[in-house]
């Protein structure tokens, strides 16, 4: 099934009353930042926006929240106009949501994971955007909003957090265009950027100390795997949220292709994230364990306990190089 054009997605969403728009889970600034620069756009046009979350919004990105974000699923009752999918291709992705997501009468998608499949009334899958956000910022200049200063701010920190700060390969010219278009609102990057990236609570440096001692270097030193546990998290005073990026430690380490990080979740689950730094599909072998996401940068969840799932990438890592 082919994407609709970002024109017609533009008409639908206008037309619309209400729209309840679905970052993904642990909501990361791609997912948050896209989410609030389209919700912001389209409520200048006078249409109600939501963004409706089912965990934290991570404190770096606090600042985007400006009461558009709510945890209420009744927010519009048992029916809205449209739910909307952002950075999300399925919707697995909001798994304590999903339900809601059904209440809408219209259903969109826009998203950038090569492992999305269209699954929604309208669909727009770009696997070449660095960000949704690059998407959110071409859908923005079809509804003919103005990019404010708002706006912008949360364009540039969907952009900015997806594509490493313009480091990794997803990084295009037209990353750098929408970028620099950005800069013409007069948000502050000095201030945004120390928002998001300077701005670490010490609680992380602990637990980062932590993780770093389980790090295990496997294949001749291709591949650094690390986990954290729940125990860690409890006697630092961490919290899971505090563990995020911290996998590109292991990434930027000499000689290393494969970064593996392993999260203690509920219910003997382990959440997986793989990142690679040049020639490395992460994406195939999460798909394999039922999750997805990127060529360099992917995730999955096992449902066995820690010491199995270390087991599991232990043996089937060293298969993606
Ligand atoms: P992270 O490791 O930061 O959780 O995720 C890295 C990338 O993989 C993100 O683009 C994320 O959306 C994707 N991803 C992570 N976990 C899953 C998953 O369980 N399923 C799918 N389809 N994608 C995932
Ligand atoms: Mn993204």
């Amino acid at each position: 099934m082919a994407n609709d054009t970002l024109k017609k997605i533009g008409e639908v969403l206008l037309r619309a009353e209400n729209v309840l728009l679905f970052p993904h889970t642990n909501a990361d600034g791609d997912a948050a930042g896209s989410c609030q620069a389209l919700a912001l756009a389209l409520e200048s046009k006078g249409v109600k926006c939501r963004i409706l979350m089912e965990d934290k919004l991570a404190a770096n990105l606090q600042f985007l929240d400006s009461g558009l974000f709510t945890w209420d699923n009744d927010i519009f009752g048992k029916e809205f106009d449209i739910a909307i999918a952002v950075d999300s291709g399925e919707v697995s992705r909001f798994p304590k949501r999903e339900e809601v997501f059904h209440r809408g009468r219209t259903a969109v998608c826009i998203d950038h994971h090569p492992t999305s499949k269209p699954f929604a009334d309208y669909n727009y899958i770009d696997p070449e955007a660095a960000a949704t956000g690059e998407i959110i910022f071409d859908l923005i200049g079809e509804m003919g909003v103005k990019v404010d200063e708002k706006i912008a701010q949360a364009l540039f920190t969907a952009i900015t957090t997806d594509c490493g700060n313009f480091q990794y390969s997803n990084t295009t010219k037209r990353t750098f265009e929408i970028a620099a278009a950005l800069t013409d609102s007069g948000f502050s990057l000095s201030e945004t950027s120390n928002a998001i990236y300077q701005n670490n609570p010490v609680e992380r440096i602990k637990i980062e100390t932590r993780i770093l001692e389980t790090m295990e270097m496997i294949a001749g030193g291709k591949v650094a795997m690390a986990y954290v546990t729940k125990d860690m998290l409890a006697e630092t005073g961490a919290l899971m949220e505090h563990t995020e990026g911290l996998i590109n430690i292991l990434r930027g380490i000499a000689g290393v292709e494969v970064a593996v990080f392993l999260k203690e979740g509920d219910e003997g689950k382990v959440k997986v994230s793989m990142r690679s730094k040049s020639y490395a599909n992460v994406s195939e072998l999460c798909s394999s364990h039922g999750g997805g996401g990127h060529v360099r940068a992917s995730g999955c969840t096992l449902e066995m306990p820690m010491g199995e799932a270390l087991s599991l990438m232990r043996k089937e890592v060293p298969g993606v190089l």
